[in-house]
């Protein structure tokens, strides 16, 4: 009788634990749509049958894209602002507007002894990755940002831009000493997929990637490769993926590619939630850094890319846009946001040290 009640007890004490202790996550994957605001996500939806992979986030709200200079943020500042958690002016990478660095997110994660990755479907030295690793007052300055890859330890980083580390005004070769450095450098997405373990640095095109569909499957694949190595990490990873080009065919006013570029986010999505649900310890946080194209729907059918979208503007619009959160602490990513909000939230979640 009194071991029964002891087991009780103890079987009491640890359901209570369980269920009202808060997780914390051990890995964060932070994905941007580059220009995605409701629309592009909608017209996705639509063209898909009305379903999407984002759909499975347990969590949503809206993050305020404004940067320091404009009502209106670019790519750079509003990168830096998920990033380094500081609003700055346009144009900016990792810096604060008086021009100091502040560091990111993703260098905190390297620092706390978590791996590190970015996946891209553009240049890596192009602004919303190089936001979260780079630090130089003009977002154009590729060769210097493809530089500063190598002053850090970032496990894998996957995309474009191959000419900005080969092909340099300064005649240095940095695949050389990516190679000193323990890396192995990918040329083909096979070469990726066969990488299992170690540093990988991935830089698949000379310049910008595709679009799609001559991308292919790239985005999805480079993803899972992507997981696949910083997962053996025990302490933890932070990975970012950005869906680049919804911006770009939204620059273009071009609502069918738009929907091809969403679709293929998506499709990266669906496969980051397979591992967060697998997993169980993983945050997905999926958001933009600022609407392009002032793009909206007045008519579609369900199941067709045939919809009448109307574009407002070729350049990017301020209104705010949506946050999906998936996973331990995903509760924290609700209600209004503004941009800077999501590096303090993750340190805090992961108990970073400074
Ligand atoms: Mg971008
Ligand atoms: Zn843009």
């Amino acid at each position: 009788m009194k071991t029964n009640r002891i087991i009780t007890s103890i079987a009491f004490i640890c359901f209570s634990y369980f269920a009202f202790a808060q997780k914390a996550p051990k890995n964060v994957i932070f994905m941007i749509g580059d220009g995605m605001g409701i629309a592009q996500i909608y017209s996705g939806m639509v063209a898909n049958g009305n379903k999407l992979a984002l759909e499975q986030c347990t969590y949503s709200g809206f993050s305020k894209t404004y940067s320091a200079s404009n009502f209106t943020t670019d790519s750079g500042a509003g990168g830096t602002a998920l990033a380094c958690g500081v609003k700055t002016k346009n144009g900016m990478i990792g810096m604060n507007p008086d021009s100091v660095a502040v560091s990111s997110i993703l260098e905190q994660a390297e620092k706390n002894k978590l791996s590190t990755g970015i996946v891209v479907a553009c240049a890596v030295t192009h602004a919303t990755p190089a936001s979260f690793i780079a630090h130089q007052v003009n977002r154009n300055m590729y060769e210097e940002i493809a530089a500063d890859y190598l002053k850090t330890n970032i496990d894998v980083f996957i995309g474009g831009g191959k000419k900005y580390f080969e092909d340099r005004a300064d005649g240095k070769d940095l695949t050389q000493d990516l190679i000193a450095k323990n890396y192995k450098v990918a040329y083909t997405l096979a070469d990726v997929k066969a990488t299992k373990t170690g540093k990988l640095a991935g830089l698949l095109y000379d310049d910008q990637n595709p679009g799609m569909p001559e991308r292919g499957d790239m985005l999805p694949e480079s993803t899972v490769a992507a997981i696949d190595i910083l997962k053996n990490n025990p302490k933890g990873f932070f990975l970012m993926i950005e869906g680049s080009q919804i911006d770009w065919a939204c620059h273009d006013n071009n609502a069918k590619q738009a929907v091809l570029e969403m679709q293929d986010f998506d499709k990266t999505i669906g496969k980051v939630l397979e591992f967060a649900k697998k997993d169980g310890n993983t945050l997905v946080i999926i958001t933009a850094d600022h609407e392009t194209g002032g793009m909206t729907i007045l008519n579609g059918k369900m199941g067709s890319d045939d919809m009448n979208v109307v574009y407002t503007t070729k350049n990017h619009s301020g209104v705010p846009v949506p946050v999906f959160a998936y996973g331990p602490g995903a509760e924290n990513f609700t209600g209004f946001m503004e941009n800077t909000s999501f590096k303090q939230k993750l340190e805090k979640l992961l108990k970073f040290k400074k």
